[in-house]
C-alpha cells in the first residue's frame, strides 16, 4: 500500500464514527493520531455558523462551455473570481495586484508546475535546477523530479547551490514547515524566483508589508480551508511567463472547474465583506476568528511543551500586522517541534505513541524535527494534547 492510501486508511479508522461530516472521535489512546497532512479544516465552524451566506447553487444549463471569458489571457479564469481576488488581496493588504495577471489552477500545486514550465528556459542543454532553503515545502522535489523534465530537474538545498547556471528557486513564506518569514537565498543573476505565499494571511502570521513580486502563488485551500474546491492563483507580472503558464494549464487540463471557481468566488467574498463592517455587520470578522483560533492553539501546545520538557517548538518575534494594527506573533498552520533529548528520530518516537506527524527529513532537514499540522479539527487537535502531554520520557526510537 502507498504511503497517502495508508493515510487515508489510518484517517479512516481513525473517524470511524463518523456522523455526516463531522468527527466523533472515540479518546481512547488506541485511536492514531494524524497530523502528517494539513487537511485545513480547523474552520468547518465558522463556514458552518456563516450558513446560507455562502451557499451557491447551479442550474443543468450553467457553465457547460469550456471558456469563462474568451478575451483574457486566462480565458478559464470567472471574471468574478477575478474580481474577488484582486478585492480580497486589496481588503488585507498581503500582495500587490496591479500590474499583475491573474491565473487559476487545480489548487497552486498545479500553479508550481505551470510556474516551473513557464520560467525554464527552452533552449538550455540540461534540466536546469530546481532548489528551495532546507527546511523546504516537501511536495517541491516531488514535482520537480516526478516527470523527469527535460526542463528542469530538484536541486536540493538552496544554501548549498553554487552553479554559475541558470536555476529555479522555490521561496516558501512564511515556510512550510517551520513558520517563519523567507527571502531568496542564491541571488545569482540567472536566478528566476517563484513565491509561494500559501500561508501569507493574518491567521497564520502577521501581515508586514504588501508583497509585490513577479510570481506570486497562493492558495483558496489554506486562505479559507476550502482544501477540497481544489483552486489556487498565480499573481503574475510578466505577459509572456502568464501566457506559458495558461498554456501549461491549456495542456494539462484545459482550464479549472467552474463550480469551483464560482465557489472561491462566493466565499471569498464573504471573508472581504466579514472584514468591511459596513457590508455585513453580522459576520464575524473571517480573519480575527481565524487568528484567535489559531493563538489558541498555539498557546496550548507550547504549555503542553512547557510542561512536558522534552520537545521543543520554533519561537516566533512579535511584529506589527498592517491588517490588525496590532502587534502579533505568528500562528502557523504547521509546528516544527523538535525532541530536546538526544532522541534522533521523532517522527519514529512520535509514531510509537500513535501520533502521524511528517520527519524532518521529508523536508530535507534532520529527524530530530517533525512537522505537526495544526490545522485539523478541533476533537483532534485536543486529542493530540492530552496524547503528547503523557508522554514521560523519550525511550529510544531509533
Ligand atoms: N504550497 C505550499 C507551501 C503548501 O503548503 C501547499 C499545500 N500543502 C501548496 C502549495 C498546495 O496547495 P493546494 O494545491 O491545495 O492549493
Amino acid at each position: 500500500m502507498c504511503q497517502k492510501t495508508q493515510d487515508i486508511a489510518v484517517q479512516r479508522d481513525f473517524t470511524s464514527e463518523t456522523d455526516g461530516n463531522r468527527t466523533s472521535l472515540n479518546p481512547s489512546s488506541v485511536v492514531v493520531i494524524n497530523l502528517d497532512q494539513g487537511d485545513p479544516t480547523v474552520f468547518e465552524t465558522y463556514w458552518r455558523n456563516v450558513g446560507e451566506k455562502s451557499t451557491i447553487t447551479f442550474k443543468g444549463d450553467q457553465s457547460l462551455s469550456y471558456f469563462a471569458n474568451a478575451k483574457n489571457l486566462c480565458w478559464f479564469l470567472e471574471p468574478k473570481l477575478e474580481e474577488e481576488i484582486r478585492r480580497l488581496h486589496n481588503v488585507v493588504g498581503n500582495a500587490k495586484v496591479e500590474d499583475h495577471f491573474i491565473i487559476v489552477g487545480n489548487g497552486s500545486s498545479q500553479l508550481i508546475q505551470a510556474a516551473l514550465y513557464a520560467v525554464s528556459p527552452s533552449d538550455h542543454p540540461e534540466p536546469i535546477s530546481v532548489v528551495a532553503a532546507t527546511p523546504y515545502y516537501s511536495a517541491y522535489q516531488e514535482v520537480a523530479d516526478l516527470l523527469r523534465s527535460g526542463l528542469y530537474r530538484w536541486g536540493g538545498d538552496a544554501y548549498s547551490f553554487d552553479k554559475d547556471e541558470p536555476y529555479i528557486e522555490m521561496v516558501t513564506s512564511p515556510n512550510n514547515p517551520n513558520g517563519v518569514m523567507r527571502e531568496p537565498v542564491v541571488n545569482r543573476p540567472q536566478g528566476k524566483i517563484i513565491h509561494d505565499l500559501a500561508y501569507y494571511w493574518p491567521h497564520y502570521t502577521p501581515i508586514t508589508s504588501q508583497v509585490d513580486h513577479d510570481i506570486m502563488l497562493f492558495t483558496y485551500s489554506k486562505c479559507t480551508g476550502h482544501a477540497g474546491s481544489r483552486i489556487g492563483w498565480a499573481l503574475v507580472r510578466d505577459k509572456d511567463v502568464a501566457k506559458k503558464m495558461v498554456k501549461f494549464m491549456e495542456v494539462s487540463t484545459i482550464g479549472v472547474s467552474k463550480e469551483s471557481q464560482l465557489r472561491a468566488a462566493k466565499i471569498l467574498g464573504v471573508i472581504s465583506d466579514s472584514c468591511q463592517n459596513d457590508k455585513s455587520p453580522d459576520l464575524d470578522n473571517f480573519f480575527e476568528y481565524s487568528q484567535h483560533l489559531m493563538a489558541e492553539r498555539w498557546e496550548k501546545l507550547r504549555q503542553v511543551v512547557k510542561v512536558n520538557e522534552l520537545f521543543s517548538l520554533t519561537k516566533y518575534p512579535s511584529e506589527y500586522c498592517l491588517f490588525t494594527k496590532d502587534f502579533t506573533q505568528a500562528h502557523p498552520a504547521f509546528a516544527w517541534m523538535s525532541c530536546k533529548s538526544n532522541m534522533e528520530d521523532c517522527e519514529k518516537m512520535l509514531r510509537g505513541h500513535k501520533i502521524l506527524a511528517r520527519s524532518g527529513s521529508r523536508f530535507g532537514s534532520d529527524p530530530k524535527y517533525v512537522r505537526i499540522s495544526m490545522v485539523g479539527r478541533d476533537q483532534e487537535f485536543n486529542l493530540f494534547l492530552e496524547r503528547l502531554s503523557s508522554i514521560q520520557e523519550i525511550t529510544s526510537g531509533n
